[in-house]
């Protein structure tokens, strides 16, 4: 039986990640090394771009109306509000087949998967301190809880492997960014920073938002809806780039572990026989379209997140995968590549024989969006075809009668930052039309409520003028713990 580790990044970015090669600023040298063993996939999508849906789907290869985790968390109950589930005790995981099928299951670090990591022993978690904290990159729970959960994966594994393991290492970086934001923000007051503005890496191209007005609602007031774009609503381009250089500090520090990780391996003498995936349960902003961290957009920066495999029978050197994939085919490939039998009722499709330079033919992949701590309910979901992204709300739209209001339709192949909304242009009308019928056609086979969820948004966070650079006072989740 073959080994697996699956290192789980909660934020990474492609754009932030070397051997994707998309900046000229990405520092991760044992990411790409990992990349230069095994191949790298160029389209996999997240099922919902935030951590405890994302996760929950996941580990159970199902979309998140399927597992009922809708959001992070709900703070607040009422009657058009969704409840937040859990994972049924009787959906299969991941964890679960691989212990069933007689691998030592384990997992170290971040969880946050309502139920979904049932199967694997969940070693306790906890933080240390860093020792040198340079200066200008503060450090949270993030940071601590990383460092705790790779001392007990170091701990384990110079105990010696045991035969046949399926190991998860779940890192919050960079999610540390989140608190730096915190940190360095502040809706009435200049943006601090405690570093020389040498050296800051570049804006990206899609920094700016030129046409407001052709964004669904809950795009346009995003600055509303979530605390870390109401903090980042008033950034300059500078800011905007000390955010980036942030962002590139705390991935170096998930970079680290990746590199401890492999070398431990190779000390244990596995790494040969062992299957090392990399990937991210959602991306960052990274400053596209004037964004920052992640929340109800499914922009490529959020969306679209970086999956690494290297190990036994995957092809070498940093070969590119083109297939249109999915978070949700982790379970099936896994369970593809090690022999077990795939659980039926999964939504996603085995990735194994890609691995293999075989064809898998896929028509679309597709994500959902319901809340994050239930403040604003904005339900949207994506469909990215071989070409376009297509982007569906019910807030501002007649839903699946008329969606017109609530639609984004961008042509990747010519507009890869996703700068100009297609959706009213005549031009694009069949296109459209095209992506609506793969929505529905979505909708019925997953059997997915989406037409059914409703809007739940007070009028006060849609009412300022268009731009985040019009955005003050709170936003709903600070108002509401105010
Ligand atoms: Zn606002």
């Amino acid at each position: 039986m073959q080994n697996v580790v699956v290192i789980v990044s909660d934020h990474l970015s492609t754009r932030a990640v070397g051997a994707y090669g998309e900046s000229d600023w990405a520092d991760t040298p044992n990411i790409d090394l990992l990349a230069e063993r095994g191949a790298v996939f160029e389209n996999m999508y997240t099922s919902y771009p935030l951590c405890g849906p994302s996760r929950a789907a996941f580990w159970t290869g199902r979309f998140p109306h399927d597992t009922g985790v809708l959001c992070n968390g709900l703070k607040v109950q009422g009657p058009d509000i969704l409840p937040n589930g859990l994972v049924p005790e009787d959906m299969p995981t991941i964890g679960e087949s691989f212990k069933n099928a007689g691998y030592h299951t384990i997992h170290f670090g971040k969880c946050h998967d309502s139920g979904g990591l049932r199967g694997f022993e969940i070693v306790a978690d906890g933080t240390r301190e860093s020792e040198d904290v340079p200066v200008g990159y503060p450090e949270n729970n993030d940071t601590w809880k990383d460092n705790w959960a790779m001392d007990r994966f170091a701990e384990w594994a110079e105990g010696g492997f045991p035969d046949s393991f399926c190991a998860v290492v779940d890192l919050q970086n960079p999610h540390n960014i989140c608190g730096w934001i915190g940190e360095h923000s502040s809706l009435d007051g200049p943006v601090s920073h405690a570093i020389s503005p040498k050296n800051l890496p570049e804006l990206p191209k899609n920094n700016r938002v030129t046409d407001w007005a052709s964004l669904p609602l809950p795009i346009r007031y995003i600055c509303c809806s979530h605390n870390r774009a109401g903090q980042t609503s008033h950034y300059t381009d500078e800011d905007w780039r000390y955010y980036i250089d942030a962002f590139r500090h705390y991935a170096k520090m998930a970079d680290e572990h990746v590199g401890t990780i492999l070398r431990l391996l190779a000390e244990g003498g596995v790494l040969d026989d062992t299957l090392v995936i990399l990937m991210a349960d959602h991306g960052d902003a990274m400053g596209s379209h004037q964004m920052a961290t992640k929340q109800v957009s499914f922009y490529e920066e959020t969306a679209r997140v970086p999956f690494i495999v290297a190990g036994p029978g995957v092809p070498t050197g940093g070969q590119r995968v083109a297939t249109l994939t999915s978070l949700l085919d982790l379970f099936p490939g896994l369970c593809e590549y090690a022999g077990i039998e795939v659980p039926d009722g999964l939504s996603g499709v085995s990735f194994a024989p890609l691995l293999k330079n075989e064809e898998v033919q896929r028509e679309f992949v597709a994500a959902e969006w319901y809340s994050e701590w239930g403040y604003t309910i904005s339900p949207g979901r994506m469909i990215r075809s071989a070409c376009f992204k297509y982007t569906c709300y019910l807030e501002g739209s007649g839903g699946a009668d008329d969606p017109t209001g609530g639609e984004e339709l961008y042509d990747l192949e010519t507009d890869r930052g996703e700068m100009v909304n297609l959706a009213a242009d005549p031009a694009y009308r069949a296109v459209l039309l095209e992506h609506r019928d793969m929505l529905r056609r979505h909708i019925r086979e997953q059997e997915d409520p989406f037409y059914r969820q409703k809007v739940v948004v007070d009028k006060r966070w849609r009412s300022h003028a268009l731009g985040y650079q019009h955005h003050s006072g709170p936003t709903a989740p600070m108002a509401a713990h105010s």
